[in-house]
Protein backbone atom coordinates (compact mmCIF):
# COMPACT_ATOMS: atom_id res chain seq x y z
CA UNK A 1 0.00 0.00 0.00
CA UNK A 2 0.89 3.39 -0.43
CA UNK A 3 -0.49 5.80 1.06
CA UNK A 4 1.49 9.21 0.93
CA UNK A 5 0.40 12.35 -0.68
CA UNK A 6 -2.61 10.40 -2.08
CA UNK A 7 -6.39 11.28 -0.57
CA UNK A 8 -7.62 8.50 1.35
CA UNK A 9 -11.78 8.44 2.34
CA UNK A 10 -12.41 9.08 5.92
CA UNK A 11 -12.82 5.60 6.79
CA UNK A 12 -9.81 3.95 4.83
CA UNK A 13 -7.84 6.91 7.02
CA UNK A 14 -8.98 5.08 10.17
CA UNK A 15 -7.47 1.46 8.68
CA UNK A 16 -4.27 2.63 7.72
CA UNK A 17 -3.98 4.66 10.98
CA UNK A 18 -4.84 1.09 12.76
CA UNK A 19 -1.88 -0.71 10.67
CA UNK A 20 1.01 2.22 11.33
CA UNK A 21 0.13 2.06 15.16
CA UNK A 22 -0.25 -2.04 15.49
CA UNK A 23 2.71 -1.93 13.11
CA UNK A 24 5.08 0.09 15.56
CA UNK A 25 3.18 -0.27 18.90
CA UNK A 26 6.53 -2.45 20.49
CA UNK A 27 8.92 0.20 19.56
CA UNK A 28 6.38 3.23 19.84
CA UNK A 29 8.11 5.08 23.14
CA UNK A 30 11.72 3.71 21.79
CA UNK A 31 10.81 5.69 18.69
CA UNK A 32 9.35 8.77 20.03
CA UNK A 33 12.53 9.61 22.31
CA UNK A 34 14.82 9.01 19.22
CA UNK A 35 12.67 11.34 16.86
CA UNK A 36 12.15 13.87 18.84
CA UNK A 37 15.28 13.64 20.93
CA UNK A 38 13.80 13.00 23.66
CA UNK A 39 11.83 15.99 24.18
CA UNK A 40 8.32 15.10 23.99
CA UNK A 41 8.69 14.55 27.47
CA UNK A 42 9.53 17.77 27.60
CA UNK A 43 5.66 19.07 26.00
CA UNK A 44 3.89 16.27 28.10
CA UNK A 45 5.41 17.61 31.16
CA UNK A 46 4.29 21.08 30.32
CA UNK A 47 0.85 19.74 29.44
CA UNK A 48 0.31 17.64 32.51
CA UNK A 49 1.84 21.01 34.25
CA UNK A 50 -0.76 22.92 32.80
CA UNK A 51 -3.77 20.36 33.64
CA UNK A 52 -2.21 20.64 37.10
CA UNK A 53 -4.35 17.88 38.82
CA UNK A 54 -5.09 17.76 42.48
CA UNK A 55 -3.85 15.90 44.87
CA UNK A 56 -6.60 15.92 47.40
CA UNK A 57 -10.11 16.62 47.50
CA UNK A 58 -13.37 15.12 48.75
CA UNK A 59 -14.68 13.48 45.58
CA UNK A 60 -12.54 11.25 42.45
CA UNK A 61 -11.00 13.24 40.13
CA UNK A 62 -11.34 11.19 36.92
CA UNK A 63 -9.51 12.22 33.55
CA UNK A 64 -10.11 10.58 30.21
CA UNK A 65 -6.92 10.38 28.37
CA UNK A 66 -7.84 9.85 24.99
CA UNK A 67 -5.39 8.21 22.00
CA UNK A 68 -3.53 7.66 25.03
CA UNK A 69 -1.40 4.88 23.44
CA UNK A 70 1.45 3.18 25.32
CA UNK A 71 0.48 5.42 28.49
CA UNK A 72 3.13 7.59 29.15
CA UNK A 73 0.79 10.90 29.60
CA UNK A 74 -1.53 9.28 31.90
CA UNK A 75 1.26 7.88 34.16
CA UNK A 76 2.68 11.50 34.00
CA UNK A 77 -0.99 12.56 35.54
CA UNK A 78 -0.80 10.50 37.82
CA UNK A 79 2.05 10.61 39.26
CA UNK A 80 1.63 14.87 39.41
CA UNK A 81 -1.72 14.01 41.37
CA UNK A 82 0.40 11.86 43.75
CA UNK A 83 -1.33 8.81 42.88
CA UNK A 84 -4.92 11.03 43.47
CA UNK A 85 -6.20 11.52 39.80
CA UNK A 86 -7.84 7.75 37.96
CA UNK A 87 -7.19 7.87 34.53
CA UNK A 88 -8.45 5.94 31.62
CA UNK A 89 -6.05 5.58 29.16
CA UNK A 90 -7.86 5.00 25.62
CA UNK A 91 -7.25 4.20 22.57
CA UNK A 92 -8.50 2.57 19.19
CA UNK A 93 -5.65 -0.08 19.30
CA UNK A 94 -5.85 -3.06 21.42
CA UNK A 95 -1.52 -3.38 20.67
CA UNK A 96 -0.58 -0.28 21.51
CA UNK A 97 -3.02 -0.41 25.09
CA UNK A 98 -1.62 -3.68 25.44
CA UNK A 99 1.73 -2.57 25.72
CA UNK A 100 1.11 -0.06 28.33
CA UNK A 101 -1.08 -2.23 30.40
CA UNK A 102 2.03 -4.16 30.83
CA UNK A 103 3.84 -1.19 31.66
CA UNK A 104 1.73 -0.35 33.92
CA UNK A 105 2.21 -2.61 36.39
CA UNK A 106 5.53 -0.95 37.02
CA UNK A 107 3.87 2.92 37.70
CA UNK A 108 4.34 4.12 40.92
CA UNK A 109 0.69 3.89 41.62
CA UNK A 110 -0.57 0.95 39.18
CA UNK A 111 -4.33 0.90 40.60
CA UNK A 112 -4.91 4.59 39.57
CA UNK A 113 -4.91 3.34 35.78
CA UNK A 114 -7.81 1.53 33.68
CA UNK A 115 -7.51 0.62 29.86
CA UNK A 116 -10.40 0.72 27.46
CA UNK A 117 -10.04 0.09 23.91
CA UNK A 118 -12.35 3.26 22.44
CA UNK A 119 -12.63 5.12 19.11
CA UNK A 120 -12.74 9.29 20.06
CA UNK A 121 -15.33 9.49 17.26
CA UNK A 122 -18.05 7.32 19.49
CA UNK A 123 -16.89 7.34 23.70
CA UNK A 124 -18.41 4.40 25.28
CA UNK A 125 -18.86 7.06 28.46
CA UNK A 126 -21.53 8.20 29.80
CA UNK A 127 -21.97 11.70 29.75
CA UNK A 128 -20.62 14.46 32.08
CA UNK A 129 -18.37 11.67 33.68
CA UNK A 130 -14.72 13.15 33.89
CA UNK A 131 -13.01 15.97 35.13
CA UNK A 132 -10.41 16.15 32.14
CA UNK A 133 -9.90 14.85 29.09
CA UNK A 134 -6.49 14.95 27.29
CA UNK A 135 -5.43 13.93 23.84
CA UNK A 136 -1.55 13.91 22.80
CA UNK A 137 -0.43 13.57 19.28
CA UNK A 138 -3.84 11.80 19.05
CA UNK A 139 -6.10 13.94 17.26
CA UNK A 140 -4.23 14.23 13.78
CA UNK A 141 -4.90 10.38 13.68
CA UNK A 142 -8.87 10.83 14.32
CA UNK A 143 -10.82 10.97 10.60
CA UNK A 144 -13.81 13.12 11.72
CA UNK A 145 -11.76 15.68 14.24
CA UNK A 146 -14.63 17.55 14.92
CA UNK A 147 -17.02 14.67 16.24
CA UNK A 148 -14.18 13.39 17.91
CA UNK A 149 -14.25 17.48 20.04
CA UNK A 150 -17.82 17.29 20.18
CA UNK A 151 -17.53 13.88 21.90
CA UNK A 152 -15.33 15.13 24.57
CA UNK A 153 -16.95 17.80 25.20
CA UNK A 154 -19.91 15.30 26.08
CA UNK A 155 -17.88 13.00 28.24
CA UNK A 156 -16.69 16.04 30.86
CA UNK A 157 -18.54 17.47 33.63
CA UNK A 158 -19.15 21.10 34.13
CA UNK A 159 -15.71 23.04 34.70
CA UNK A 160 -13.91 19.96 32.84
CA UNK A 161 -11.30 20.76 30.87
CA UNK A 162 -10.06 19.91 27.42
CA UNK A 163 -6.11 19.65 26.84
CA UNK A 164 -4.78 18.89 23.07
CA UNK A 165 -1.31 18.71 22.30
CA UNK A 166 -0.40 18.51 18.94
CA UNK A 167 2.18 18.71 15.68
CA UNK A 168 2.06 21.87 14.38
CA UNK A 169 3.55 23.41 11.25
CA UNK A 170 6.85 25.20 12.07
CA UNK A 171 6.22 28.91 10.37
CA UNK A 172 10.01 30.14 11.68
CA UNK A 173 11.97 31.53 8.74
CA UNK A 174 15.25 29.70 8.85
CA UNK A 175 13.94 26.75 11.33
CA UNK A 176 11.40 25.78 8.93
CA UNK A 177 13.39 24.25 5.90
CA UNK A 178 15.53 23.17 8.29
CA UNK A 179 12.64 20.76 10.26
CA UNK A 180 10.96 19.65 6.94
CA UNK A 181 14.44 18.44 6.12
CA UNK A 182 14.46 16.56 9.00
CA UNK A 183 11.43 15.13 8.70
CA UNK A 184 12.15 14.46 4.87
CA UNK A 185 15.52 12.68 5.80
CA UNK A 186 15.87 11.55 8.62
CA UNK A 187 12.50 10.44 10.15
CA UNK A 188 11.57 7.74 7.73
CA UNK A 189 15.38 6.10 7.77
CA UNK A 190 15.24 6.38 11.34
CA UNK A 191 11.82 4.71 11.54
CA UNK A 192 13.14 2.01 9.21
CA UNK A 193 16.22 1.28 11.43
CA UNK A 194 14.06 0.81 14.54
CA UNK A 195 10.76 -0.28 13.15
CA UNK A 196 11.78 -1.92 9.77
CA UNK A 197 9.37 -0.39 7.84
CA UNK A 198 10.03 3.75 6.91
CA UNK A 199 6.00 3.96 5.81
CA UNK A 200 4.36 4.90 8.83
CA UNK A 201 7.00 7.93 9.46
CA UNK A 202 6.26 8.86 5.84
CA UNK A 203 2.75 8.62 7.16
CA UNK A 204 3.49 10.60 9.78
CA UNK A 205 5.14 13.33 8.56
CA UNK A 206 2.30 13.57 6.05
CA UNK A 207 -0.35 13.91 8.77
CA UNK A 208 1.17 16.66 10.56
CA UNK A 209 1.68 19.04 7.30
CA UNK A 210 -2.18 18.52 6.93
CA UNK A 211 -2.97 19.15 10.26
CA UNK A 212 -4.96 22.64 10.78
CA UNK A 213 -2.59 25.18 11.95
CA UNK A 214 -3.50 26.89 15.92
CA UNK A 215 -6.16 29.40 15.45
CA UNK A 216 -8.05 26.91 13.19
CA UNK A 217 -7.87 24.33 15.38
CA UNK A 218 -8.73 26.63 18.39
CA UNK A 219 -11.92 27.42 16.47
CA UNK A 220 -12.95 23.73 16.03
CA UNK A 221 -12.40 23.61 19.95
CA UNK A 222 -14.79 26.42 20.35
CA UNK A 223 -17.20 24.76 17.77
CA UNK A 224 -17.65 21.83 20.10
CA UNK A 225 -18.93 24.28 23.11
CA UNK A 226 -15.87 24.91 24.88
CA UNK A 227 -14.90 27.90 26.10
CA UNK A 228 -11.74 30.31 26.60
CA UNK A 229 -9.62 28.08 24.60
CA UNK A 230 -6.25 29.31 24.12
CA UNK A 231 -3.00 27.88 22.95
CA UNK A 232 0.66 28.07 23.46
CA UNK A 233 3.38 26.74 21.24
CA UNK A 234 6.99 24.96 22.07
CA UNK A 235 10.29 24.64 20.58
CA UNK A 236 9.69 26.80 17.67
CA UNK A 237 6.11 25.52 17.08
CA UNK A 238 6.97 22.01 16.35
CA UNK A 239 4.12 21.22 18.96
CA UNK A 240 0.88 23.09 20.16
CA UNK A 241 -0.91 22.67 23.25
CA UNK A 242 -4.86 24.12 22.93
CA UNK A 243 -6.95 23.95 26.34
CA UNK A 244 -11.13 25.24 26.35
CA UNK A 245 -13.36 24.61 29.78
CA UNK A 246 -16.58 23.25 29.30
CA UNK A 247 -18.52 25.83 31.56
N1 LIG B 1 -0.71 9.77 23.41
C1 LIG B 1 0.43 8.93 23.08
C2 LIG B 1 1.67 9.77 23.02
O1 LIG B 1 1.55 11.00 23.10
O2 LIG B 1 2.76 9.22 22.90
C3 LIG B 1 0.18 8.17 21.77
C4 LIG B 1 0.07 9.03 20.55
S1 LIG B 1 0.14 8.11 19.03
C5 LIG B 1 1.07 9.21 18.00
C6 LIG B 1 -1.47 8.25 18.36
C7 LIG B 1 -2.47 7.28 18.93
O3 LIG B 1 -3.77 7.61 18.43
C8 LIG B 1 -2.24 5.83 18.55
O4 LIG B 1 -2.08 5.05 19.71
C9 LIG B 1 -3.50 5.45 17.78
O5 LIG B 1 -3.90 4.11 17.94
C10 LIG B 1 -4.51 6.41 18.36
N2 LIG B 1 -5.71 6.64 17.54
C11 LIG B 1 -5.78 6.81 16.21
N3 LIG B 1 -7.05 6.96 15.82
C12 LIG B 1 -7.82 6.91 16.93
C13 LIG B 1 -9.22 7.01 17.17
N4 LIG B 1 -10.10 7.21 16.18
N5 LIG B 1 -9.66 6.89 18.44
C14 LIG B 1 -8.78 6.68 19.44
N6 LIG B 1 -7.45 6.57 19.28
C15 LIG B 1 -6.97 6.70 18.04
Amino acid sequence: THFGEQTVALQDKQGLVNKVFHDVASRYDLMNDLMSGGVHRLWKDAMVAELAPPRAGTRPYRVLDMAGGTGDVGERIVNSSLGYAEVVVSDINADMLQVGAERALNWRYPQQVTFTEANAEELPFEDKSFDAYTIAFGIRNVPRIQKALDEAHRVLKRGGRILVLEFSQVDIPGFDAAYRMYSDTVIPPMGRLVTGDAQPYQYFIESIRKFPDPLTFDSMVGKAGFKRVKHQSFTGNIATLHSGWKL
